[in-house]
């Protein structure tokens, strides 16, 4: 696997790239002047101790506990590997819990796959994270902490805000805010629900949940498993998507429609991603229909 290597994003956060090899998210380190916060515990024993060996190179203060954005695999498969108390929404808690007890061969996942409750997707990414024996070291270390809502975080000098926010992707998503460094942490909150039939978004769920996300004055913002991105590019790109969630609410699903109107306010190429971002948007609008 091609070597990660920790990268600093600005004066009290240091971050590990995502890699898409076997869909590692980003995992990120957060230091004020008292202690550090770990954000999500990766996807195995190998990325959370890659991560930890990664900061050991940095002065940092004591690492005192992870916090997670969601309930997904890739984002809590490392927590046993972490040795810390972890702190997570009391969803996350509830979806790991369920967790806890499946099997991960390669026979298990087949099976889920086939009933509809994993998608081959993470089937894959498993095996290919997780190859032969390695599987059977999969153990899920559920939260120390749980919160609802809100919680905050003092690290001396630096506050972080957990807030839930929910949406398509995991009813469980949390972000984090670092106050005093005008970071968003997203996590996977602005992704599409991958585990449905069809990958789709609501459009009333999205716009509800980016008025949440407005609500956080942030200069930079951090999705688990894109590049940290400017205010101006995220709200380039998310107010683009807000126009195709309105238009295919006010045309009801009529994609004709809907494109001719989207060409209108477009100041770019009509591209391939955009449509298929629309027809997530599609899907899910007729699944609410
Ligand atoms: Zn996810």
């Amino acid at each position: 696997m091609e070597h990660q290597q920790v990268t600093r994003l600005n004066e009290h956060i240091l971050y590990l790239p995502a890699n898409h090899e076997t869909d590692r998210p980003i995992l990120a380190a957060i230091s004020g002047s008292n202690r550090t916060l770990l954000l999500d515990a990766g996807n195995s024993f190998a990325h959370a101790s890659l991560f930890l060996k990664e900061l050991s190179a940095y002065d940092l203060p004591r690492m005192e506990m992870v916090a997670l954005t969601h309930w997904h695999w890739d984002h809590i498969f490392g927590l046993a590997g972490m040795n810390l108390p972890s702190i997570s929404h009391v969803l996350t808690k509830h979806e790991m819990e369920k967790l806890a007890d499946l099997e991960w061969t390669d026979a298990a996942l087949d099976q889920r796959v086939q009933d509809g409750t994993e998608i081959s997707f993470c089937a894959e990414m498993i095996k290919k994270e997780f190859p032969g024996s390695l599987r059977n070291g999969i153990s899920i270390t559920l939260p120390t902490l749980v919160f609802e809502d809100k919680l905050e975080i003092d690290l001396g000098n630096v506050t972080c805000i957990l807030q839930h926010v929910g949406g398509d992707h995991a009813h469980d998503s949390t972000v984090l805010y670092v106050n005093e460094a005008k970071t968003l942490f997203l996590g996977d909150c602005l992704a599409p629900d991958i585990y449905a039939r069809q990958r789709n978004y609501s459009p009333d769920a999205f716009l509800a949940l980016l008025e949440k996300i407005d609500g956080f004055d942030a200069d930079t913002y951090v999705e688990s498993h894109g590049v940290p991105m400017p205010k101006s590019q995220f709200q380039q790109e998310m107010n683009e998507m807000k126009l195709m969630a309105q238009a295919v609410t006010l045309h009801r699903g009529d994609r004709d429609t809907i494109l001719a109107e989207l060409s209108g306010s477009w100041n770019r190429q009509w591209s391939p991603t955009d449509d298929v971002l629309l027809g997530y948007f599609l899907n899910g609008y007729d699944r609410t229909d």
